[in-house]
């Protein structure tokens, strides 16, 4: 039984916990483009960011999206399309698009301000229990307690906690412990030195447990067993998919399509994209017609294999064959998706998954190079 007051038992333990760490930020914290601000816009941008993401890879994205959406104001009036071409590369897009439509809400609902009421920030899409902490503690010093990948590592080490930290009791008792860690004022803080030790001492894979400031209150430490715990995740089963991407040509053009809600990538570019049947053996042309057909209205007559990429979505491990076609008609359809024609310099207008982005640039290159090949049978 995990027990918070063998750990913290009094308010003297608390402030001893909270004096040495904050002692440890004073001179390890990270400096990075959104710390020093209490803008709750800023603060949100980059909490969202980081939702699954590392911070080394979220900087630039960071810095470029403050630069051309600087306000709540003008992410709620951009256009989805520069909202998404803004993130691309940052994979999650469902974040950007939940983003955007919060923005929509604080402008209209909020005066273009951002809330400070605890429910109301928990309703806006794409806010959970701890961006709302994150943003309410670092924006408006509102004690709110965080947990994320890092704390939760963090804290399930400082009191040795035994079980799965993300099943509902760890939850329950891993939340109680980032409140009662807060201090009255200052806790946007405290809960980014919290951030920090477990991301740069208290580290999944080698903890440097003698440089840690909270060494002598660790349980884990006491009984070293640092590497046990957090327990580990069951390993994830991954399926192999089979996709396959059609180039359809039309006078120096390529056939784009737009995918709808609910779909993967929704509000994103794409170049036709579709599951076909697993291999051994060569994709069958007429699934690459059917597909094209079906998502585009549009008939078309396969050629080449172009490319081969693979890549990982969540649980899936995809190979992605990319073909040429050339087009034949099109007509329109009740189911067909939105299309439009783009030739290959205008690809950088158009928000693409990174699949979509790799493609795009092997085209824009041959336009500078030999003359395709088109209608020949595929090659394997
Ligand atoms: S003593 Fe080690 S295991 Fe405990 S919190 Fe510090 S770095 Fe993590």
């Amino acid at each position: 039984m995990t027990d918070l007051r063998e750990i913290l038992p009094d308010a003297a333990s608390r402030r001893l916990l909270r004096r040495r760490l904050m002692a440890w930020y004073d001179t390890h914290a990270r400096k990075l483009p959104w710390r020093g601000t209490h803008d709750p816009y800023a603060v949100w941008v980059s909490e969202i960011m980081l939702q699954q993401t590392q911070v080394g890879a979220v900087v630039g994205y960071f810095e470029r999206f403050m630069k051309a959406l600087p306000t709540v104001e003008a992410l709620a009036k951009a256009d989805e399309h520069e909202v998404l071409r803004l993130w691309e590369g940052l994979g999650y897009y469902r974040r950007a698009r939940q983003l955007h439509q919060a923005a929509k809400i604080i402008a209209t609902e909020h005066g273009g301000r951002f809330p400070s009421d605890p429910e109301v920030v928990r309703r806006l899409p794409g806010i959970g229990r701890y961006t709302a902490g994150a943003i309410l503690s670092i924006a408006f010093d509102a004690q709110e307690p965080i947990l994320e990948a890092n704390t939760l590592r963090l804290f399930a080490r400082l009191l040795a906690y035994p079980d799965d930290p993300r099943a509902t009791e760890g939850q329950r008792i891993l939340w109680a412990m980032a409140e009662a860690v807060l201090p009255r004022h200052d806790c946007g803080r405290l809960n980014q030195a919290l951030m920090d030790l477990g991301s740069m001492v208290c580290t999944v894979r080698s903890p440097q447990c003698e440089a840690c400031p909270l060494a002598m209150l660790c349980r884990a430490n006491q009984q070293g067993r640092q590497l046990e715990i957090p327990r580990p995740k069951g390993k994830r089963a991954f399926e192999s998919v089979r996709e396959a991407a059609v180039v359809v040509r039309r006078n120096g053009r390529v056939l784009l399509l737009r995918w709808p809600e609910g779909r993967r990538w929704a509000g994103l570019w794409d170049f036709p994209r579709f599951s076909v049947s697993a291999g051994p053996g060569p994709v069958d042309p007429r699934e690459l017609v059917e597909n094209v057909q079906a998502l585009t209205g549009a008939t078309v007559l396969p050629g080449v294999r172009i490319t081969t990429f693979a890549h990982g979505v969540t649980r899936f491990r995809i190979t992605l064959e990319c073909f040429e076609a050339d087009f034949i008609s099109q007509k329109k359809t009740k189911t067909q998706l939105e299309t439009r024609w783009a030739s290959p310099s205008q690809f950088e207008e158009f928000p693409l998954n990174s699949t979509g982005r790799k493609l795009a640039k092997i085209l824009q290159k041959q336009i500078t190079q030999k003359p395709r090949k088109v209608g020949r049978k595929i090659e394997n």
